[in-house]
C-alpha cells in the first residue's frame, strides 16, 4: 500500500517539476563553482608566477653585481626566512649540475629540467608533486646566459589549502541547494498545480446530478485560468445538452405515449364486447391511422439524425431554387386556397442554381410553408420570396399568422418542441429541427423573426456553392 502510494508520488508532475528545480538549481551551482574555481587557481597561478620571477630578478641582479658568493649567501639567507620546506633557490650549470643553492635536503629528487638548458632570459614555470609528501611546488626557471639557470621553488601547500577550503565549502553549498532547490521546486509546483488540482476535485465530484458545480478561477496564472474557464465551458455545454436530451426524451414520451395509449384502448375494446363489422373496421382504420402516425415519426428522426450526420456537401447536384419555389408555391396553393389564406411568390429572378441536394430543399420549403400556413388564420397571407445575396440564395418565408413568444423563438428548433398555444393543432415538433438540420447541412443558417399577432418570417440563406 506505502509502496503503491510511493510510486504514485514519482508519477505526479508535481514530483518531476521538483526534480528538475533541484536539478537545474544545482547544476547551475555547480557550473558557477566551476568557473570560480577555475578562476581562483588560475590568479593563484599567476601571482604565484609573478612574486618567483620578481624574486629571480632580485637575486640575479645580486649575482650580477657581487658574484657567485654573495648570490649564494643571499638566497641561503632567503630560503630561511621563508623556510626551507616551504622555498627553495638554486643556480646550476649547462649540466644541470648545481653551483649555488639553498638548503635542498627536502627539495632534492626535485630536477625540473632535467638535460634541458634555456637561453638567455628564457623563463619556465612549471608545477611538481614533491617526493614523500602530499604537497605541490611551483618551480620557475630563468636562463642567466651560458646555459647557467636560476631556479626558485615554491610550496604551494597554502594555495591548495585554500582551494580545498574552496571545494569544501561549494559542495556542501551544492548539496544544500540541492536539497533547497527540490524543495522549492516541490512548494513552487504545488502552487502551479493548485488550480489542477481544483479541477480535479471538481471533476471528481461532479456525479450524474451534478452538472451545476463548477471550479472558481482562483488566480494562480494565465494558463491554469484558462485550463479553468475551458474546464467550466465544457461543464456548460455538456450540462446543455444532458438538458436538451431529458428535454427531448421528456417530449418523445409524451408524444409516443398518446398514439399507444389510443392503439391500446382501441384494442381493449375489440377483446371486451362484442362489436359489429363497421366498428371493428373503423376501429382498425384508427389502430392503422396511429400506427402511420408512429412510424412517420420515427422516419423523421431518422432523416433528421442522417442529414445531422451527413457530410456537408455529399449527395449535391445543381437545383434551380427559383423553379423549386415555384413548385412547391403550386402544390401549397390549394391548401392555402382551403384554408382561406392567399398563399404568393416572389422572386425577380428567372433562374437561381445552388448545389445541394433536390429532395432535401423540397423538404425543407414545404415544412416552413405548411407551418406557415398551419399558423396563420383565415384571411391572412403566406409569401414566399427568394434573392440573391452575394454569393448566398436568400429564401424567405412570410406569414401574417399568430406569431410566435420571443421567448420560445429559438426553441420552436428544438426536436419536439410546440409552442405552448399551438399543443392542439396537428404536428410532432420535429418540422423545424428537420429544416435546420437540412440548411446545416448545406452550410447555411436558419433565422426568425416574429412578433404575436403580426406574424413571423422565416430566413434561410444558403451558399450557391
Ligand atoms: P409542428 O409539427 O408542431 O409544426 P415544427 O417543428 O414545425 O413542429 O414547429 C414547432 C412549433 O413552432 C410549432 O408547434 C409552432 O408552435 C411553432 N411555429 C412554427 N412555425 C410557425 C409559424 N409560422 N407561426 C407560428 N408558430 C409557428
Amino acid at each position: 500500500m506505502f509502496l503503491k502510494k510511493r510510486a504514485g508520488i514519482l508519477k505526479t508532475v508535481t514530483f518531476r517539476l521538483s526534480v528538475w528545480y533541484a536539478l537545474l538549481f544545482s547544476l547551475s551551482a555547480a557550473g558557477f563553482f566551476f568557473i570560480i574555481s577555475f578562476t581562483l587557481t588560475k590568479s593563484l597561478d599567476d601571482h604565484m608566477n609573478t612574486t618567483l620571477i620578481e624574486e629571480i630578478t632580485e637575486v640575479r641582479g645580486i649575482f650580477n653585481a657581487h658574484g657567485i658568493a654573495a648570490f649564494q649567501e643571499d638566497i641561503v639567507r632567503e630560503a630561511e626566512s621563508i623556510g626551507t620546506h616551504r622555498s627553495f633557490l638554486r643556480m646550476v650549470d649547462s649540466d644541470n649540475k648545481t653551483l649555488a643553492s639553498s638548503d635542498m635536503s627536502y627539495w632534492q629528487e626535485i630536477h625540473p629540467l632535467g638535460k634541458r638548458t634555456l637561453g638567455l632570459n628564457e623563463t619556465v614555470a612549471e608545477t611538481f608533486a614533491v617526493p614523500g609528501s602530499d604537497n605541490r611546488v611551483r618551480v620557475v626557471s630563468q636562463g642567466i646566459g651560458a646555459g647557467w639557470v636560476i631556479q626558485i621553488g615554491s610550496s604551494l601547500e597554502d594555495n591548495d589549502e585554500l582551494i580545498d577550503a574552496y571545494h569544501r565549502i561549494s559542495a556542501a553549498a551544492f548539496a544544500s541547494m540541492l536539497v533547497c532547490g527540490g524543495i522549492l521546486g516541490w512548494f513552487m509546483a504545488k502552487r502551479a498545480m493548485s488550480g489542477v488540482e481544483r479541477v480535479t476535485v471538481t471533476a471528481a465530484g461532479i456525479g450524474k446530478d451534478d452538472l451545476v458545480s463548477r471550479v472558481p478561477v482562483g488566480g494562480e496564472g494565465e494558463e491554469i485560468d484558462n485550463l479553468v474557464r475551458a474546464f467550466n465551458d465544457m461543464l456548460s455545454r455538456i450540462q446543455d445538452v444532458v438538458n436538451e436530451l431529458k428535454e427531448v426524451t421528456n417530449n418523445i414520451a409524451h408524444d409516443l405515449r398518446s398514439p399507444i395509449t389510443r392503439i391500446r384502448g382501441i384494442s381493449e375494446t375489440t377483446m371486451t364486447g362484442e362489436q359489429d363489422i363497421d366498428s371493428y373496421q373503423e376501429m382498425a382504420g384508427i389502430v392503422v391511422e396511429e400506427c402511420d402516425r408512429l412510424v412517420g415519426m420515427i422516419n423523421v428522426m431518422l432523416e433528421i439524425a442522417m442529414t445531422e450526420a451527413s457530410i456537408p456537401g455529399a449527395r449535391r447536384e445543381e437545383v434551380d431554387m427559383v423553379d423549386l419555389l415555384k413548385n412547391a408555391h403550386e402544390i401549397f396553393l390549394t391548401i392555402a386556397e382551403d384554408k382561406g389564406v392567399s398563399l404568393g411568390i416572389r422572386t425577380g429572378l428567372e433562374h437561381f442554381m445552388i448545389r445541394g441536394d433536390l429532395p432535401q430543399l423540397q423538404r425543407m420549403i414545404s415544412n416552413l410553408l405548411d407551418n406557415a400556413i398551419k399558423f396563420t388564420p383565415r384571411g391572412g397571407e403566406v409569401i414566399i420570396s427568394l434573392e440573391n445575396n452575394e454569393d448566398q440564395v436568400v429564401i424567405s418565408v412570410r406569414d401574417t399568422g399568430i406569431g410566435i413568444p420571443e421567448q420560445e423563438q429559438q426553441k420552436i428548433f428544438d426536436k419536439f418542441y410546440r409552442c405552448d398555444q399551438n399543443r392542439s393543432k396537428p404536428g410532432n415538433g420535429l418540422g423545424l429541427s428537420h429544416v435546420r438540420a437540412i440548411v446545416r447541412a448545406h452550410g447555411g443558417n436558419i433565422t426568425i423573426k416574429s412578433s404575436p399577432d403580426k406574424g413571423s418570417v422565416f430566413m434561410v440563406t444558403i451558399p450557391c456553392g
